[in-house]
């Protein structure tokens, strides 16, 4: 969770370009005339707004100069062999641990240090960038670029979690927003642009479809992450959506790679320049250990009940366990009144509409005033008894907590809820300074290590095993062979 203040300006963002409307200009890639939501002078002055307000929402990744110069290369060396290579790009590499990469007209165009986690070479991550590349100059247009994009980020408002799971579970787990909000002829447009630039500048075309296989590992993890794994990818995601899209990529691959000699994959270059880079959370965004959440900077933290699993999003933090039971924690402005007459407000702002909560009630939670009370809501998740909790922190600041229990698990679940909500406390300097975030450990492989060896070396409670495999792009014990480098993900 990031200080709340900053999602605000991003919002404005995002209405601006979905103002936006038609004209008429030549793509450069193909020659013809393509129908595109404005001119090219006018999306330079787009991108050129919006690109400050994109590296103030996430932050670029600047800790190491080397890996922005690293990114920097390859993306020229792209660019050099595109259409538009005599037009300034801007490549930039965001402080997000989401799998995504996008671009914004004018030339912008961005990965996170996620995407960057889950590639395994040099030539991957140059086929998500070529991709990207192909966005702009094929001219796919502001308002699809940037709109649904950018609003895929932070689509998990509690408003639209209370009554989507999926999308909340999803939206935070690092699902790939990176692909959608384009249709499938542009997004094949630009596999097939992004071959060509890849081939051009000497990689390996076959990374493009080895890139797209790890996505989709990464959705799968997501998916039994949220114990979601026997259900289907959910209709909105983009393999859903574009279920040929590997095969029409390994077919354009198949026509680039005749004749190329030797084509350039930099497995362990690529894999010795991202040893050392923050995993998951950074210190601005708060850290998840096991069922613990901290937030150095904002200088809280607040334990949820055994079974819950949690994921940490720009604007707030979810828990949920396997049967549909939800926490929901974020914070906002504190402008005066009690904390009665606050909750009171607050539920009549999520209901849409005048509501009275059962038992308000003013509480003291580890010296801060609070106020607490619950109502029954038809949620997605069945009729479930929804408890709002308030905290006033410090003078400008409210926290809150959501519990959300479908009617069969409230009397289960109303101690556990009652610890998570007393657990709530400020951070001592000396706690928040001791919270470090995870990072990619590059390291060689032995005779007799298997996967477990590894699975045990990573830092987290769940999963270990399911994780370790999919950021190496492992299929089975035998992938793993002695003297190769793979990462695992330790403070
Ligand atoms: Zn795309």
């Amino acid at each position: 969770m990031l200080n709340w203040l900053r999602s605000l300006p991003f919002l404005v963002l995002i209405g601006l370009m979905a103002a936006l409307l038609g004209a008429c200009s030549t793509n450069p890639a193909t020659g013809q005339s393509d129908f595109t939501i404005v001119s090219a002078a006018e999306e330079r002055q787009i991108g050129a707004e919006a690109h400050p307000q994109v590296v103030e929402q996430f932050g670029v990744y600047e800790e190491f100069p080397d890996l922005n110069a690293y990114v920097a290369i390859i993306s020229s060396r792209l660019h050099s062999v595109s259409e538009m290579s005599n037009q300034p790009f801007t490549f930039s590499l965001l402080d997000s641990d989401m799998v995504n990469a996008f671009a914004i007209p004018g030339g912008y165009v961005y990965v996170t240090r996620g995407l960057m986690a889950l590639a395994n070479s040099e030539a991957e991550l140059a086929g998500v960038i070529g991709h990207e590349i192909g966005h702009v100059i094929a001219r796919h247009g502001a308002q699809r670029m940037t709109q649904q994009t950018l609003a895929g980020l932070g689509v998990a408002v509690v408003g639209i979690a209370l009554q989507d799971r999926n999308l909340m579970n999803l939206a935070g787990a690092g699902a790939m927003a990176w692909i959608t909000g384009y249709s499938r002829s542009q997004e094949l447009a630009s596999d097939e642009l992004g071959v060509r630039y890849l081939t051009r500048a000497g990689y390996d075309p076959f990374s493009m479809a080895s890139f797209l296989e790890q996505l989709e590992r990464q959705s799968q993890l997501a998916r039994q992450f949220a114990f979601q794994d026997n259900e289907p990818d959910p209709a909105n995601s983009w393999f859903a959506t574009h279920p040929r899209t590997q095969d029409r990529v390994v077919a354009a691959a198949e026509i680039a790679s005749i004749g190329l000699v030797d084509p350039f994959v930099g497995r362990n270059t690529y894999l010795r320049q991202i040893d050392g880079m923050v995993f998951g959370d950074s210190p601005a965004q708060g850290f998840i250990r096991g069922r613990v959440f901290s937030h150095p900077e904002l200088r809280l933290t607040f334990e949820v009940p055994d079974g819950f699993r949690m994921v940490n999003a720009p604007t707030h933090v979810t828990a949920f366990n396997r049967d549909g039971a939800a926490i929901i924690f974020d914070g906002g402005a504190y402008s005066g009144g009690s904390m009665v007459n606050y909750t009171q407000t607050w539920i009549t702002e999520l209901a849409g509409r005048q509501m009275a909560l059962n038992d308000l009630e003013s509480i003291t939670i580890n010296g801060m005033e609070a106020a607490t009370g619950w109502v029954r809501l038809p949620l997605q998740q069945g009729d479930s008894e929804v408890r709002l909790l308030a905290i006033r922190y410090g003078s400008d600041t409210v926290y809150r907590f959501v519990f959300i229990a479908p009617v069969g698990q409230a009397s289960t679940l109303a101690t556990p809820f009652r610890r998570t909500t007393y657990s709530f406390r400020q951070l001592s300097g000396s706690e928040a300074q001791a919270l470090k975030p995870l990072r990619i450990r590059i390291v060689q492989v032995r005779a007799g290590d298997t996967i477990t060896t590894f699975a045990n070396q990573m830092q987290f409670e769940n999963l270990q095993r399911e994780r370790f495999m999919v950021l190496n792009g492992l299929t089975s014990e035998a992938d793993l062979q002695a003297g190769m480098l793979v990462k695992v993900v330790r403070e």
